[in-house]
């Protein structure tokens, strides 16, 4: 199946050595250079805002930022829990910062954007998990950016009862939760969550608002199977989520889970197919595909696939 068995056999052994492996052709990204990079950097900034895109030092920020698409980071930049495969710092945070939400809006109107990502680091401190201020960030966007719609990729709210309702209340245009990798890898990779809480969440949005579209999310190469992968496809069909994102994991630091394997991308074109025949309304899946990579672009495809299989009957 694949064109360059080579290189992704040789990961796979480089990993079982504990060597970091060499990152495949179809890896490599440019560095950030861009006029639009410099100008969505300067903003952020000027409004002092933290980004996943800096925090877990993803791949795609040069392109992204060129065309002003960041996934803010709101809470801090300091997260409760301590999974093996994110970049952010673990700790405990400082207090919530109440003029957060209006920064928030105030950057959002300037940029001007026609869809974002708010996610935030998890908040276990908090009583509520940090949902409130989620709703009220949510509330100062759609007052200072009315034409920019709203993704919410919020943590899993474990223990915080009313979390979810708080959030949904808020009216993003979606909810995005990822469950990041297939149960039996969870005790290592996510040591703070649960998987069944995680696929409850997205179940309960569906229950609470049945027409917001709903959103996850898996890393691959942590050393899961394709079957798993597939059954991680039925369980999110199962709690009729809408939107599947399938991406290659990278090692932020050595300190961090290594890479068991590179992905080949026809392997991604292939669950991309698995996933669409399971009833997904869009499929994103490649080797630099992120939670939040297209966002925008994918959530206007995903509303006219709906609207045209509505009108279908
Ligand atoms: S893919 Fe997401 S996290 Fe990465 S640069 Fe783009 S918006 Fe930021």
């Amino acid at each position: 199946m694949s064109s360059a068995p080579s290189t992704v056999d040789s990961a796979t052994a480089a990993a079982a050595q504990g060597a970091a492996p060499r990152k495949p052709a179809w890896i490599r990204v440019k560095a950030p250079t861009s006029e639009g990079y410099a100008e969505t950097r300067r903003l952020m900034r000027a409004h002092k805002l933290n980004t996943v895109c800096e925090e877990a030092a993803c791949p795609n920020i040069g392109e992204c930022w060129q065309q002003k698409h960041a996934t803010v980071m709101i809470l801090g930049d300091t997260c409760t829990r301590a999974c093996t495969f994110c970049a952010v710092k673990t700790g405990m945070p400082g207090a919530v910062d109440i003029l957060e939400p209006a920064r928030v809006g105030a950057a959002l109107a300037k940029l001007d954007l026609a869809h974002v990502v708010i996610t935030s680091v998890d908040r276990d401190d908090l009583v509520d998990g940090g949902a409130g201020q989620f709703a009220a960030v949510i509330g100062e966007i759609r007052s200072r950016a009315p034409n920019t719609s709203i993704e919410a990729l919020t943590p899993d709210f474990l223990r915080k009862d009313g979390a979810i309702e708080t959030v949904v209340a808020a009216k993003p245009d979606v909810y995005n939760h990822n469950l990041e990798t297939v149960p039996r890898l969870y005790a290592e990779v996510r040591p703070g969550a649960r998987y069944f809480h995680s696929l409850r969440l997205l179940d309960r949005v569906k229950q609470i608002a049945p027409a917001m579209f709903t959103k996850s999310g898996l890393m691959v190469g942590l050393g899961e199977t394709r079957e798993e992968i597939h059954q991680v496809m039925d369980d999110l069909r199962a709690a009729n989520v809408d939107f599947l994102t399938i991406g290659q994991y990278l090692r932020p630091t050595p300190k961090h889970h290594a890479v068991e394997r590179f992905v080949h991308p026809d392997e991604f074109a292939a669950y991309a197919t698995m996933a669409r025949g399971k009833g997904f309304l869009m499929v994103a899946a490649s080797p630099l595909t992120r939670s939040s990579y297209h966002a925008g672009e994918d959530f206007r495809r995903m509303k006219a696939v709906r609207a045209a299989r509505l009108a279908q009957g």
